[in-house]
């Protein structure tokens, strides 16, 4: 199991590129984990096409994590391409995987879209369903005060994966996500992504003996009622973790801090870089 950064710079990154990756499972079937403003034009210079994926698993509703959704939405309702017919032509709909908190805010943001169809007696009744084969948890837990479950377990083929609540800005759903690269169901480990966070120290460290590596957000600047993985906190994890840790959604500003953050034993995220997710290592 591998994931390639196509995009891996913070919202208001222009160097690194906005929130885009992708998974190539065992069989190889091909999920993107965010799909941000700037996907669109990431895959295609990568040369990958949105009908080589299989699906979307989406971590929260903020542009930089879904502003390339409808382009990937519309391109397979109604573009045949690489041998996979249109949506509109019986080809089929790309998967959809997101905690359902998190799935009534992509619907809100992408309704005035996506609602239209070229349907006579109906043209106002897309919904998520029409682009995309939603997958529902199979498992879901607690609820948290704001009504929704603590995490939410999925799988779909050989996509396993629990999408958790954590912290980013209050009152908002966003997920990190445990993705389970595991030899088979009794091999418990995961690779970890972050989606946008704050740093929460007991949630790492006990997810750290079966975490191949963890992608984390991070940031250089700090700012109070700050929103993502702060550099200071990061630091000051222990070194055991420190080491496991990939940093991405960082801004334009890496170079003023890069040498610092690897002398500690992070490494950095770059557009273009692929890790093998059993091994939490570096590809190339
Ligand atoms: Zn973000
Ligand atoms: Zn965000």
């Amino acid at each position: 199991m591998t994931l390639r950064f196509f995009g891996a710079g913070g919202a208001f990154s222009r160097r690194y590129g906005t929130t885009c990756s992708q998974i190539t499972l065992r069989d190889g079937s091909r999920w993107l984990i965010d799909c941000g403003r700037q996907a669109p034009d990431q895959l295609h210079a990568a040369g990958v096409s949105w009908h080589d994926i299989h699906g979307q698993i989406i971590t929260h509703v903020h542009g930089d994590h879904i502003f390339g959704l409808e382009d990937f939405a519309f391109s397979r309702y109604f573009h045949a391409d690489r041998g996979v017919p249109s949506v509109v032509d019986g080809g089929p709909r790309p998967l959809l995987v997101c905690h359902r908190a998190v799935r009534e805010e992509v619907w809100q943001t992408m309704a005035a879209a996506l609602r239209y169809v070229p349907e006579p007696e109906a043209p106002t009744s897309g919904t998520l369903d029409t682009y995309f084969e939603v997958v529902e948890p199979f498992q879901a837990d607690a609820l948290l005060p704001e009504g929704w479950a603590s995490a939410e377990h999925f799988e779909s083929g050989q996509l396993r994966l629990v999408a958790r609540d954590t912290e980013h800005v209050p009152g908002k759903p966003s997920t990190s996500l445990e993705i389970h690269v595991g030899d088979g169901p009794q091999d418990d480990r995961i690779a970890w992504w972050s989606g946008d966070v704050t740093v929460m120290p007991e949630l790492l460290e006990q997810l750290e003996p079966r975490t191949t590596v963890f992608f984390h957000d991070c940031t250089f600047t700090e700012y109070p009622g700050q929103v993502h993985g702060s550099f200071q906190a990061l630091e000051a994890l222990p070194e055991s973790l420190r080491r496991k840790i990939v940093l991405m959604h960082h801004e334009d500003d890496l170079e003023e801090h890069r040498a610092r953050a690897e002398e500690l034993g992070f490494r950095i995220a770059l557009p273009g870089h692929v890790y093998d997710l059993g091994s939490g290592q570096r590809l190339g």
